[in-house]
């Protein structure tokens, strides 16, 4: 399973339990997809950073990739980004919200 561009994932949680039920049986990572393949690409969490694009069309827009962990005993799903991009997203947010440009 090669990929040329890889994205960069949560790191993987050793003794990892669900966040519901307790239980250790945990699927971590998996991607979500729209269910027929095809040309969209993975979801990924998106916040506007109040700069505006270069094409003066709106504002930019920063984004991470969503992973998803499944319980598989309780079927609960736990979405979660890599940290790098939380705290990417996170300064985005700070900065519309503080009407920065
Ligand atoms: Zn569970």
């Amino acid at each position: 399973m090669s990929r040329s561009k890889k994205k960069l994932q949560p790191p993987l949680v050793t003794n990892l339990t669900c966040s519901k039920c307790g239980s250790n049986r945990i699927i971590q990572n998996a991607e979500i997809k729209p269910r027929d393949g095809g040309i969209p690409p993975s979801l990924s969490l998106e916040v506007l950073t109040g700069e505006k694009t270069m094409f003066g069309l709106g504002e930019k827009i920063e984004y991470a990739w969503v992973y998803a962990n499944l319980c598989v005993d309780c079927r609960h799903i736990d979405l979660l980004v890599p940290e790098d991009d939380a705290e990417k997203l996170w300064k985005a947010y700070q900065d519309k919200n503080n009407g920065l440009k």
